[in-house]
Formats: structure tokens, C-alpha cells, sequence
């Protein structure tokens, strides 16, 4: 098989990294736990894990005079395969970052204000634990709820837990990925999981959705499109923008947003009408075939048309193409996929797109992921409640599968079921992460213990009552990673260097927090090396092999499935449900339907958000190194549009939305590479927490936009297309 360049890999990445990473770049050669020379300074070398986003790739810390100084991927990893993304390489500038939280803080003015006294770890947990002992003593342990994002999470949770906590929401649920978990789910018995389940690298033709992989910088699966297109794949990208993977397309379908149902119900009506399916496998493994061909009839390239902007003969060709190497058509079901509110629907037709490839188990398709067993710690059971969860009363949204962070949200203002009084919150900046922050300001308000724990003094920060600062990545031990990929492993992040301040790792923090209420039973492990190793030994490994190696691999397991294999999928047929009984009876359509768009309201664009390669949402906002590559964030502005509103390329403006918010001073991009009726920026930028001072203001904020949202009927995902803007020539 041929592999990519590391060349090409960037090319598809999108992104480059000039003067300002170029230092870290210098020829240290590799070896793993050893000590080098380099430039007359002394060099070790440690194995970790990535953070700067939660694809988890292993890397080598350098670490020169006992500072971080570059980081590689790791040779043995399969998620690097001994590359890091930008990002990722830039990830050290984290270390670095002028604006991190240094030490503990109270707040001693009012909320919102930036008033705060530093204190001690030992005052900051004591206050935290005397004000969820008298939480859970005048509204019971379950109005104590925890926002979560990222591995530091994970021990903090288990104190949170133990305390008998139930409502714990990750934002990356229904604002991120829940919606095509739940789609798949139900068109499959299960979901596409975390790394996606993809064989990118195998598919003859892949299609790309409102997916901007390449900006949307996932290391594994950009290498693996990187080889795809060597290998000469097919590629169609559908998007309302020409991103850096409609650039490598044979067809680009610039759609008019908010319509990609209409043009997935048609691609599956050419495939089904024109007999391009799969048939064997519909015959073995689907479930209400006939019915789902019915629904889809009148569903063709005409009729989508109007609604889509794509001509017929462009979807009737691309519909062929991908009929044309099933079932090595792979279409790609995305992760970001809250768009406009009916997104599982959406998502289950990609489903059953996929479906109609014939593509479950086989190459070029969604494989079958392995992983290895490791055993866990033997921990006293958690405290049962007798509460349901307070996100989703009366299972408004039947098919939710993790907690609803704006559902909990929404119990913290009306205080039903019950109120909810305290929010822990750990890595997530809930007023970039939930749509409407006005609402997320009223919930916070009714709050009597608001704990932020995180590396910078991010905008949730600024509400706090206490501030926790947590080691980064490369300053700490973590929980194992042992994830579902195409071949198994195990793989540790372990401190490459101490923090420079007065901050903890999540674990130390969950730990000293449960000691404070009591809970110390939880813990019953001195240090977390003690307790990885313990839970490696059991597995046939030690803490001392992961040390030194930062991975190991299991045995190669079979991803693929045979032709005519026995499979039974975990659907109440036992089949691929291309129509949905459960569905039918939750009141819901059975097979995807299309309901047009909200019209644009005159003179006024669809706001449309993506991700660029080298910075993570808010969260890299301070990394000088990634600032340097990407310092602020732009508005894609269609250049006919932007004539007639007299813009140029170059010219600030500030955006206004339908409920009159207006952003922050953003230049434009005058591009043809847009479609007219929306204009595009990249999420995470323009803060508004002045403790954050590199971050403050620098270009404009999508989230501050997003007063209106919709919510997904079948599991609560919130929408994040649903708002119109103006544009204004800023003086
Ligand atoms: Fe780090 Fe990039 Fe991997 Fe994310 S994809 S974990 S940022 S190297």
C-alpha cells in the first residue's frame, strides 16, 4: 500500500506551519525513554498521549533542559502512525501559554465580574465540598450536575458519582455527535463510535456530506483520505462551501444549506429505482425493504431540485458513481452533525445510504472495531437514586442515550423535576459550547456552587464561584486510553514535565475532593501509578512497559466480515431496519423525511460554522503557537454578494443576527468558493473572558450568534445552522 508523505498529509490538512512552530522542528532522532544530546543541551524523550483534541494520538515529548520542546507522533501508535496533526505539533505551546490558570481562586465579587482571591488547594476544595455537603443536604446528591469534556474529566467524575451524582452531560452529545449515534443506532443496532469506524484509506469512493475533513483535523482519518486519493478514489463532496476536501473531489455539489435530506432521499431513490443496491445484502441482513422503497418513490432528482440547487443529472451521476464500487462507497457519517434541528433523521439516512452500499463490515466500508480487555479497579458501587435524571423528564426525547447538557440547562432555570444547585465543570466552555448563552447565564444564576476546572481562564471561568487549574497534558498521569479502532491497543499519558505553577492533574483533584466528603473508600489507591498498574498487570502489562513504549498493540482481530456472513444486528428485527417500527410507534417518520428550510429573511445570510486544522474550538485560543499560525478567524463572504454589499476581501465587518446580537470586528473573505445564500466562520473564536488576555476579542464568536436554536424531537441535539446574519462595514 502506498503511504503518504508527510508533504502531502499537510497539503491535506490544509495547513502549514511557518516561522512560528519552525523551532520545533529541529533533527532530534528518535528514541523512546532515552536521553540525548541535542545542541549541547540535555534531551529525554517521553511517550504521551495528545490532548489538544480528543482524537487521542500518542506522540514522543522532547524535553530539552527540562522544558518541552517539540513532539512527534508516536511510530507504534495506529492512531499517529508517527505523525501528529498541526495542532497537535503545536500542542507543546500549551506548556507555554501566557494566560494559564496559575492557582486556585474564589470569587469575591459577583458572578461574571473577574474578582477573585487566590487560594489554596486545600481552602478552593474545602469551600467546593462544604457547599456540595449543603447541596446535597437540602436538595438531595442529584442537584449536584457535572459538564464534561476530555480525559481529565474522568476522576473528577467518580468523586462526583460516589457523592451520588447522576446528571453528568458532555456537551459533545447533543451539541456534537449524538444525533448520528442515535441515527445509526437505530438503522443498525449500534453506533459509529469514537475513532470512527471509517476504512477511509480502502473506500474506491467516498462521500463527504457537511463533512470538512481536512480543516476538521482527525490525524488518522486525513491520512487515511490521503491515501485514499493517491489510490485514485472517487471523491464527492457536498457542502455549501468549496472546502480543502472539495478540492481533491471529482464532483463538489455546492447544496444549498439545510437541504441535504432532499438530496440524500434522491441519491437513494436513483439507487433503488435504477436497481444499484446491493441486493444480497438487502435480501440478507435488511428489515422492511419494500415499505422504505415506497416512502422514497416520489423522492427524485426533479423533485430535489429546487430544494437542493443540485441538477438532476449531476445527482443521478454521482447516485451511479457511488453504485459504481459498492461496497468499497463509504459515506462518511460525519461527527459534528447538529445542524437544523430533524439531524438524526439526517443522519439515519446516511445510514441507510450506506446500507444500500452494502458497506457494513467490509473494505472501504464501516469496519468492525477491535479492542483489548483491560479490567477496572475494584471500586465500592456507587450511591443508587431514586431520581430519574433531570435532563429529559418524561423522555421528552425518546431516543437519548447520554444526558442532554441543554436539557440540564433548561432544569437548572425552571427548577424542574427538581433544582439543580450546583454545576461542576470540567474542560468544556459552556458559554462557546451550548447554543444561546443567555440561557446558559440564567441557569448559572440560579446556581449556588459554580466549580470550573480547566487550563485557561476560559469564559465559563469567569463565571465561577471557585477555579481549579488543571495540569495540561504533558504535566500529567491520566486514565489508560483503551479505545475501539481497526487494530487494539492500550496507550498512556504520563507527565513529561511538572507544571510550572500551582496545578493539578484531574485525578490528584478528584481524589483530594473525595477525601474532603468523605468518600476517601473510593480512592482506595495511593497514587494513580498504583492504580494503572494495577489495571495493567491484570491485563498481562505493566505501567513500566506503557512507560517506556506509550503503546502497545493487542493481537490483530478480524475487522472485516465474510460475503454471506451470519450478523445480527441489535435492532428489534435483529436486521437493518430501513423502516423503523420503533420509530412509527414513538410517533416519528419511519423512514427519513425532508421538510424544507426556514426561508432567509431579506438582505440576510445562513451562518454556517466548521473548524480550522490548527486550533480546537475555544480551547487553544492562548496557544501562542497556534495563535501564530491562525490568529484570528475570517467571514467567507460570496464575492458577488460582498460587490453588491460593498465589501472587499480585506475589509472588517461586524455581523448582526435576526435577534439583533452583534458580533465582534471580523475580516472578510471574499471567495467564490461559498454559496450566496450563507456566509461561513470558524467556531472558537472572539472571547469574551478578559482574564484571558491573548484570546480577548480576537475575531468574532459563532457561539455569541446562536440565540436561536431547534431541538432535535428524537434526542434533544441542539441545532447550530438556524440563525441568519447581516453583515455591517465596520469603521
Ligand atoms: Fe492531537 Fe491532532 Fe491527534 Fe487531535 S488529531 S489528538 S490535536 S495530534
Amino acid at each position: 500500500m502506498e503511504k503518504i508523505s508527510r508533504r502531502r498529509f499537510l497539503q491535506i490538512s490544509a495547513a502549514t506551519f511557518g516561522a512560528a512552530t519552525a523551532a520545533t522542528h529541529l533533527n532530534v532522532p528518535f528514541a523512546v525513554a532515552a536521553t540525548a544530546k541535542g545542541g549541547g543541551a540535555d534531551v529525554k524523550t517521553v511517550p504521551t498521549f495528545c490532548e489538544i483534541c480528543f482524537w487521542k494520538c500518542s506522540g514522543i515529548a522532547y524535553v530539552r533542559d527540562g522544558k518541552p520542546w517539540k513532539i512527534e507522533g508516536n511510530p507504534l501508535d495506529p492512531l499517529s502512525q508517527g505523525r501528529l496533526c498541526p495542532r497537535g505539533t503545536g500542542g507543546i505551546g500549551a506548556y507555554y501559554d501566557p494566560d494559564r490558570l496559575r492557582a486556585p481562586l474564589i470569587r469575591v465579587g459577583e458572578r461574571g465580574k473577574d474578582e477573585w482571591k487566590k487560594v489554596t488547594w486545600d481552602e478552593a476544595l474545602q469551600y467546593v465540598a462544604d457547599k456540595m455537603k449543603k447541596i446535597k443536604a437540602e436538595h438531595g446528591p442529584e442537584s449536584m450536575a457535572m459538564f464534561k469534556h476530555g480525559t481529565g474529566a474522568r476522576f473528577i467524575e467518580h468523586t462526583l458519582r460516589a457523592y451520588g451524582a447522576i446528571n453528568m452531560a458532555a456537551p459533545s452529545f447533543a451539541q456534537c455527535r449524538g444525533p448520528r449515534e442515535v441515527g445509526f443506532t437505530l438503522t443498525y443496532g449500534e453506533g459509529i463510535s469514537t475513532p470512527e469506524r471509517t476504512d477511509i484509506e480502502n473506500a474506491r469512493c467516498l462521500v463527504f456530506i457537511g463533512s470538512h475533513l481536512g480543516e476538521n483535523m482527525h490525524n488518522s482519518q486525513v491520512q487515511e483520505l490521503a491515501n485514499a486519493v493517491g489510490k485514485g478514489a472517487t471523491i464527492i463532496t457536498v457542502d455549501p462551501r468549496f472546502s480543502t476536501v472539495a478540492g481533491k473531489s471529482k464532483y463538489w455539489l455546492p447544496i444549498k444549506p439545510a437541504t441535504d435530506i432532499a438530496l440524500l432521499l434522491a441519491w437513494m431513490n436513483v439507487i433503488v429505482t435504477e436497481g444499484l443496491y446491493d441486493k444480497a445484502f438487502v435480501e440478507k441482513y435488511g428489515h422492511g425493504f419494500d415499505r422504505f422503497a415506497q416512502a422514497l418513490k416520489d423522492r427524485t432528482p426533479e423533485w430535489a431540485y429546487p430544494e437542493t440547487g443540485i441538477d438532476p443529472d449531476t445527482i443521478r451521476a454521482t447516485a451511479r458513481e457511488m453504485a459504481r464500487y459498492r461496497p468499497a462507497t463509504l459515506i462518511h457519517p460525519g461527527r459534528r452533525s447538529v445542524w437544523n434541528g430533524d439531524d438524526t433523521q439526517r443522519s439515519r439516512a446516511i445510514a441507510l445510504l450506506n446500507a444500500l452500499m452494502g458497506n457494513w463490515g467490509r473494505k472501504g466500508g464501516l469496519y468492525v472495531p477491535a479492542s483489548m480487555e483491560v479490567p477496572g479497579y475494584p471500586m465500592p458501587k456507587y450511591p443508587k437514586s431514586t431520581r430519574g435524571k433531570a435532563d429529559n423528564p418524561g423522555k421528552k426525547y425518546p431516543f437519548a442515550e447520554e444526558v442532554i447538557s441543554t436539557g440540564v440547562r433548561a432544569a437548572t432555570i425552571s427548577g424542574k423535576p427538581y433544582p439543580i444547585k450546583g454545576w461542576m465543570v470540567v474542560g468544556t466552555n459552556l458559554i462557546q459550547a451550548l447554543p444561546n448563552r443567555k440561557e446558559t447565564i440564567e441557569a448559572i444564576n440560579q446556581l449556588d456552587l459554580l466549580v470550573v476546572v480547566d487550563t485557561v481562564p476560559s469564559e465559563i471561568a469567569g463565571w465561577a464561584d471557585v477555579v481549579l487549574p488543571e495540569s495540561i497534558y504533558l504535566e500529567r498521569y491520566d486514565e489508560l486510553m483503551v479505545e475501539t479502532f481497526r487494530r487494539p491497543f492500550i496507550s498512556l499519558r504520563q507527565p513529561v514535565v511538572e507544571s510550572p505553577h500551582d496545578q493539578k492533574p484531574g485525578w490528584w483533584i478528584g481524589k483530594k475532593l473525595a477525601e474532603k466528603l468523605g468518600l476517601a473508600e473510593y480512592y482506595p489507591w495511593k497514587d494513580i501509578e498504583e492504580y494503572l498498574n494495577a489495571r495493567l498487570v491484570k491485563a498481562g502489562l505493566s505501567l513500566a512497559e506503557l512507560k517506556q513504549k506509550g503503546v502497545v498493540l493487542g493481537p490483530q482481530q478480524p475487522i472485516y466480515v465474510e460475503d454471506g456472513a451470519e450478523i445480527s444486528f441489535d435492532t428489534p428485527s435483529g436486521k437493518v431496519e430501513f423502516w423503523s417500527q420503533r420509530l412509527a410507534d414513538a410517533g416519528f417518520d419511519p423512514v427519513p423525511k425532508y421538510t424544507p428550510p426556514d426561508p432567509n429573511p431579506p438582505g440576510a445570510f445562513r451562518l454556517i460554522t466548521g473548524r480550522a486544522p490548527v486550533h480546537t474550538f475555544s480551547r487553544t485560543q492562548s496557544n501562542p503557537l497556534l495563535i501564530a499560525a491562525m490568529p484570528e478567524n475570517e467571514v467567507w463572504v460570496n464575492v458577488q454578494v460582498a460587490a453588491k454589499l460593498g465589501i472587499k476581501g480585506g475589509d472588517y465587518v461586524k455581523l448582526k443576527n435576526q435577534d439583533g446580537v452583534v458580533s465582534n470586528r471580523v475580516r472578510v473573505k471574499a471567495t467564490q468558493r461559498i454559496h450566496p445564500g450563507c456566509v461561513y466562520m470558524v467556531h472558537g473564536f472572539g472571547t469574551e473572558s478578559r482574564m484571558w488576555k491573548s484570546a480577548y476579542r480576537r475575531g468574532a464568536s459563532t457561539a455569541q450568534l446562536l440565540t436561536r436554536y431547534k431541538t432535535d424531537p428524537l434526542m434533544g441535539g441542539t441545532s447550530i445552522h438556524s440563525n441568519f446574519v447581516t453583515l455591517e462595514k465596520d469603521a
